[in-house]
């Protein structure tokens, strides 16, 4: 089933789902499957499983000389989405990128989807490979998110690249896309930030998930926003419990998000990371209990391949 079809079964329920990230390369997929077997009781009605590019890895030749060499830590996306379909009966949603991929790799993707089954896609642009400043697209690649969703319903309509494809088959995939509460990290403005936004639902996209968020205002406030804006599709917020002191750091780094003073004092007075770990459950289910309040759609949780957090969190909250 589609994502809104889900919603829509669902009525007023708030439905669980959570994200989870291929394996290191060299392991199997069983670490995937104890991870989602714990938070098969919650009756998530669609799982999300990330893409993660090539990365540039510089080692030194005995010559001295620098060698690049291209790799890709976390591969398998698109087998463990056929995996999750078959093992749980559950949809999974491939996530899919502009960067590293041109247009015609898109296509190729999503031709592998679409025979595998798959009905729903998450679309995002991907950030920069890790040694550059700034996002490069592939050559022929997609530019922006809101690109690879008119892509993504040129081929829901029939239209193929290759021009000698009059008329082909029509895939039909629901498409999500990215929306950021506290503003994307290169957005100028908050209220630009959600112009883009509301350029990629007009390019197709029928729902969104939010960037983390540790403050439930920022949530609502972003909804309010986005609704005076004129968006209307499903916003799904996305929640990720604290499991480490080192994530004060980090999480903000990497994700460009604001931690909340109160929150920062608990784990600051953690004397370890089972502590810290008990602290981040605590917060997250008192979030997700007030976004069941607000009304939301569903709560989607970044698991970041580890769900014990998230089985208690659940076990509490639905
Ligand atoms: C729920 C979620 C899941 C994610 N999953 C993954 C994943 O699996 N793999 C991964 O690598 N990354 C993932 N990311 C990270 C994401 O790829 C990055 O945040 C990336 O930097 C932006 O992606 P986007 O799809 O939001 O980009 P876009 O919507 O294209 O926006 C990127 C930036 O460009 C701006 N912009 C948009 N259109 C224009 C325009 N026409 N002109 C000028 N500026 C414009 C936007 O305001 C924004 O600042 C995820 C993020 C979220 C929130």
């Amino acid at each position: 089933m589609k994502i809104t079809e889900h919603l829509e079964a669902a009525k007023e329920k708030t439905l669980f789902s959570f994200e989870i990230l291929p394996p290191l390369k060299g392991y199997n997929i069983n670490s995937i499957y104890e991870n989602i077997d714990p938070l098969m009781e919650f009756d998530p009605p669609f799982i999300d499983v990330t893409y993660h590019r090539e990365e540039y890895v510089y080692s030194e030749k005995e010559n001295g000389l620098l060698e690049k060499k291209i790799v890709r830590k976390r591969p398998g996306t698109v087998g463990i989405c056929a995996a999750i379909q078959s093992k749980y009966g559950v949809d999974a949603v491939p996530h899919i990128l502009c960067g590293g991929f041109s247009k015609e790799d898109t296509e190729n993707f999503l031709i592998d989807l679409d025979f595998l089954g798959i009905k729903n896609v998450m679309a995002l642009r991907g950030d920069a490979v890790k040694s550059e400043t700034y996002f490069k697209p592939e050559k022929n690649g997609n530019c922006f998110a809101k690109d690879l969703v008119y892509q993504i319903y040129d081929l829901n309509s029939g239209k193929y690249l290759d021009e000698v494809i009059e008329k082909g088959h029509n895939t039909d995939f629901c498409v999500g896309v990215a929306g950021y509460p506290e503003k994307h990290m290169e957005a100028p403005s908050i209220d630009k930030d959600i112009q883009r936004l509301k350029e990629k639902i007009e390019a197709g996209a029928e729902y969104v998930v939010t960037q983390m968020f540790f403050e439930n205002n920022r949530y609502f406030e972003f909804i309010e926003k986005c609704r005076e804006s004129g968006i209307d599709v499903p916003i799904i917020p996305g929640l990720k419990p604290i499991a480490t002191k080192k994530q004060l750091s980090v999480i903000p780094h990497r994700f460009h998000v604001d931690m909340p003073d109160c929150l920062i004092r608990e784990v600051e007075k953690c004397k370890d990371n089972a502590a810290v770990r008990q602290v981040g459950i605590e917060w997250c289910i008192q979030q997700s209990k007030e976004l069941i309040a607000g009304g939301v759609p569903v709560l989607h949780y970044y698991s970041m391949g580890k769900s014990t957090n998230i089985q208690k969190i659940a076990t509490a909250v639905f």
